[in-house]
């Protein structure tokens, strides 16, 4: 890593900090009610260390075995790591213990998996239900209508602290043109939030990546997850 590798990170960092700033101001909100989460995908451990010294202080990771290399690397040392990738129940145990919180619940099967490891280990683990708002074939997540039902099954395991919802809506071929999808996320959120469970407490509305995350924030956003925006275009 060079020099200038480190000062394009830092500067694209700052100047998102004052657009999320701007934003939240925008919407009558307090910036520092939102989390930036850096998508550290497809970057190094070097990287992630400058994403760290340049002041973000959560990271987000896809895959399991991509996580486990950069940590054995110390690539999070001074940030809280979370999961927020596509998991297959199979690998739920090398993430337990490792990761604040599993932000990709899309199923009941996963969630029991994760209760399980978790409390394994003894511990409560964090989840945010990931919700397919554009019902999209390809996606996971699970459905609007049956996200109720999920959280009631899953509210019910004592391993598990649901904290809240994350979504990854459709490419929008228009600006602002997720929007309704937000809207909706926000009205589930807020549905959810009225639920009296010790298990469930809707902290977290994970939504908003580089290319409509102040459109996430004027819908409610409280966590927006950015890759491109901090390290640029990722080659895969
Ligand atoms: C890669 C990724 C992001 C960040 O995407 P960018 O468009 O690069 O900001 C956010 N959330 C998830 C789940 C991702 O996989």
């Amino acid at each position: 890593m060079n020099k200038e590798e480190y000062s394009t990170i830092k500067a694209n960092i700052d100047q998102l900090q004052s657009r999320i700033d701007r934003a939240a101001v925008k919407a009558g909100r307090d910036p520092k009610e939102i989390t930036l989460l850096a998508a550290t995908k497809m970057n190094s451990a070097e990287r992630v260390q400058a994403a760290i010294s340049a002041g973000i202080r959560c990271c987000g990771e896809n895959r399991v075995q991509e996580l486990l290399d950069k940590y054995e690397q110390n690539a999070y040392a001074g940030s809280d790591l979370q999961f927020i990738g596509t998991l297959q129940t199979n690998k739920v145990k090398y993430l337990i213990g490792k990761v604040s919180l599993i932000q990709s619940v899309g199923s009941i099967h996963l969630g029991k998996a994760i209760a399980k490891e978790a409390a394994k280990k003894d511990i409560r683990q964090d989840i945010l239900m990931e919700v397919n708002i554009g019902r999209e074939e390809a996606k996971s997540g699970i459905l609007p209508e049956d996200l109720f039902l999920a959280v009631e099954e899953l509210s019910a395991l004592p391993s598990l602290h649901i904290r809240g919802l994350m979504a990854i809506p459709p490419i929008a071929d228009f600006k602002n043109g997720n929007t309704p999808y937000f809207q909706q996320m926000r009205q589930l959120y807020e549905k959810l939030g009225t639920l009296q469970s010790p298990n469930v407490h809707m902290d977290y509305l994970s939504m908003g990546m580089t290319d409509d995350f102040e459109e996430a924030i004027a819908c409610g956003s409280n966590m927006i997850r950015l890759g491109t925006a901090i390290f640029g275009k990722r080659n895969y």
